[in-house]
C-alpha cells in the first residue's frame, strides 16, 4: 500500500452499474471539487457487475485523489456495492453518493463542517423538485409513510444513501450482521447525534436509472421486513378476532339448529363467510412466507458479493 494512502481523511464511497455514459461528467465535478476537500481522501468505486465500459474509464481517469476500484463478478445490488465500499473505507469520515450526480457531491465540505460541530451521522433529505419523477415521489412517500407507521425505528422519509458517517458510526454499522441491507434504516437505528441536511436532487447527469421497479420494491421488502415485525403481530391480533367472531356466529348457528324452529338459508352468507376466512388465511400464509424468506436468507449466510479484483492506482 502506498503511503499517501494510509490514515486518510475522507473516503468517498461510489457505487457504479453501468454508469459510462456519466463518469465523465462525474470526474470533471468531482476534479473542480478537489481544492474543497481534504488532501487526504480517497475514491473508492465499487463496480456492481457493469456490462459496460465503467471500469476502463475510470481506470483512465485522472482524478486529484487516489482510486480503489472494487469489481464484484455480478450485478449484487447497490446496497451491496454500499456495504462493500464502507468496509473497505479508511477515511475518519465517509460519505456515500450516487455516481449519477443526483447527489450533489459539492455539499460534502458542509457535511465535513457538520462532523466538526459534533454530529457523528450526516443524513440527507431530498427535497422534492424537477429532478424526480412523480410516481418515484409518490411511491417513496408512501413507503416512508408505511415503514415509520410499523418501525420503532423512524427513518427519515425522502431519505437516500447520500450520507455521511464518523468512524464511530460506521464502525458500529459494520458491525450489524444482518445480510439483508437496508442501510436507511439501520444508519438511523444506531443512534448516534445526527443531522440532516436537506438537499435538491438534481437529474441524473447522464444514461438511465439502473433501479428497476423489481429492485425498488426489493429493497422497500427488505426495509419492512427487517424493521418491523408488526405486520406478523397484526395478523394474528387480526386472526384473534376473526377467530372470535367465527365463534360466536358458530354458537348462534348452533342455537338456531337445536333450539329455534327457524331455518337459516341462503348459500350467499356461506360463501360470503367462506371467502372471507379463506382470504384471510392465504394473505397471512403469504405473510408469513416473505418472513420465511428473509429468515431464509439469512440463516444461508451466504456473502452479499464476490469480489472479482481490487484495483488500487
Ligand atoms: N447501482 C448499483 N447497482 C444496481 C443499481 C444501481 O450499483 O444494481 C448504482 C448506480 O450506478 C448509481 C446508484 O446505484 O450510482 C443509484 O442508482 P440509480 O441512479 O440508477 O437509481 P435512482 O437514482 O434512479 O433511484
Ligand atoms: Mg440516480
Amino acid at each position: 500500500m502506498k503511503s499517501k494512502r494510509i490514515n486518510p481523511a475522507l473516503s468517498l464511497v461510489i457505487p457504479v452499474y453501468n454508469e459510462a455514459a456519466v463518469l465523465p461528467a462525474l470526474v470533471k465535478r468531482l476534479t473542480a471539487l478537489a481544492g474543497k476537500l481534504p488532501s487526504r481522501t480517497e475514491l473508492i468505486f465499487v463496480d456492481d457487475g457493469s456490462k459496460d465500459q465503467t471500469v476502463s474509464i475510470i481506470k483512465k481517469a485522472r482524478f486529484a485523489f487516489p482510486v480503489k476500484i472494487i469489481q464484484f463478478t455480478r450485478n449484487f445490488g447497490h446496497q451491496a456495492a454500499l456495504w462493500a465500499g464502507l468496509q473497505e473505507a479508511q477515511g475518519q469520515y465517509v460519505v456515500s453518493l450516487d455516481g449519477d450526480l443526483q447527489h450533489p457531491p459539492e455539499l460534502i465540505p458542509k457535511m465535513l463542517r457538520l462532523h466538526k460541530q459534533g454530529y457523528e451521522i450526516v443524513l440527507t433529505r431530498r427535497v422534492d423538485s424537477d429532478g424526480l419523477a412523480f410516481s418515484k415521489k409518490a411511491s417513496a412517500r408512501f413507503f416512508y409513510r408505511l415503514i415509520n407507521l410499523l418501525s420503532n425505528t423512524p427513518v427519515e422519509p425522502n431519505s437516500s444513501d447520500f450520507r455521511s458517517l464518523g468512524r464511530k458510526a460506521l464502525d458500529s454499522l459494520l458491525a450489524l450482521p444482518e445480510r439483508r441491507k437496508f442501510l436507511r434504516g439501520m444508519v438511523q437505528w444506531l443512534g448516534w447525534e445526527t443531522v440532516i441536511l436537506p438537499f435538491e436532487v438534481s437529474r441524473r447527469a447522464a444514461g438511465e436509472s439502473k433501479y428497476s421497479v423489481y429492485k425498488m420494491a426489493r429493497l422497500a421488502l427488505h426495509g419492512l421486513t427487517s424493521f418491523s415485525t408488526m405486520p406478523l403481530f397484526l395478523s394474528a391480533i387480526f386472526s384473534l378476532i376473526l377467530f372470535i367472531a367465527a365463534a360466536l356466529y358458530a354458537a348462534y348457528v348452533l342455537y338456531i339448529r337445536f333450539f329455534s324452529d327457524k331455518v337459516i338459508e341462503g348459500w350467499a352468507s356461506v360463501l360470503f363467510v367462506t371467502l372471507v376466512i379463506g382470504g384471510f388465511i392465504s394473505l397471512f400464509v403469504g405473510l408469513l412466507g416473505i418472513y420465511l424468506a428473509a429468515l431464509y436468507d439469512e440463516v444461508k449466510g451466504r456473502p452479499e458479493y464476490l469480489v472479482k479484483e481490487k484495483y488500487v492506482s
